[in-house]
């Protein structure tokens, strides 16, 4: 059998579809991974001031080791595990500081009676459920800013729209910047719960369930059953990243469609998103 890297838990920040494994971890913490058929094998990391390495002591041996991994300075270095001087296995290590998002969440309603059906009481369990998607994976702490009702002095109608894209579509209907005129300017990123939210031209058919564009977000309210989780996605756009559609992408976060998507942040979107 061949040594290799493993990760120890799910969505904690390794990725071993990237050659070698790759592994982030936070300055100033550490993370655990798995050495899988790597007995009598020596570990060490390339650049100690970087991250270091220690094996986990283990009751009894069944061909798998553990090692710690300790951020020390912001950076990457590589983990090596040799047989003398030959290389068994690798894993890339990238050292990450914490970054962190300030959130704004606004609940929005219109000078015509339409409103968010969401509610304020719910933003403590979404801050907790992203930062438990991003902190682990990627080091981005999500800090709740704000939480906000919102009113636009206008009927917005049954859609708010964003249609300044489209032809043959009045100006008027393009109300997306009428409610993030009224974002919190201290947020990195502000999400504005609606009712109901389009952007293309079919506003009669319910597409899309949130769009994001420059730091700000407009979330419906049929928008699927992981909240939260949807709402991690769209922070990732926030971030840098695009959506993904092919089937074998639906494990990740920024995978395209509502509900079906995973949490994984593999290492290339992470290094998008925390750089
Ligand atoms: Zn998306």
């Amino acid at each position: 059998m061949t040594a290799r890297f493993a990760e120890m838990r799910q969505n904690d920040g390794f990725d071993g579809t990237a050659v070698p494994a790759w592994q982030m971890v936070p300055v100033n913490g550490t993370k655990t991974v798995k050495l899988l058929d790597g007995l009598g094998l020596t570990v060490t990391s390339r650049n100690p001031p970087i991250a270091t390495v220690e094996e986990v002591p283990m009751c009894f041996a069944d061909g798998r080791r553990e090692f710690r991994i300790k951020g020390k300075r912001v950076g990457t270095t590589t983990i090596e595990a040799r047989r003398g001087t030959h290389l068994q296995a690798r894993l890339d290590v990238a050292v990450k500081r914490k970054k962190v998002v300030k959130v704004a969440f606004n609940f929005v309603r219109d000078n015509a009676g339409h409103h968010t059906s969401r509610s304020s009481a719910s933003v403590d369990a979404w801050v907790r459920t992203m930062n438990g998607i991003f902190l682990p994976q990627i080091n981005i702490e999500i800090q709740k800013k704000s939480t906000r009702s919102v009113r636009v002095n206008k009927n917005l109608g049954s859609v708010v729209r964003f249609s300044s894209h489209l032809s043959g579509v009045s100006a008027a209907q393009h109300e997306w910047d009428d409610v993030i005129a009224l974002r919190d300017s201290a947020a990195d990123f502000n999400f504005f719960f609606v009712w109901e939210y389009e952007q293309d031209a079919t506003p009669g058919t319910d597409n899309t369930d949130a769009g994001a564009l420059s730091g700000n977000c407009l979330f419906e309210d049929a928008a699927g059953t992981e909240i939260a989780e949807t709402m991690a996605h769209e922070t990732g756009h926030y971030l840098g990243e695009k959506d993904y559609y092919a089937a074998a992408q639906r494990p990740w976060l920024m995978y395209g469609y509502t509900d079906s998507r995973g949490r994984k942040i593999p290492k290339a979107h992470a290094n998008t998103m925390n750089p």
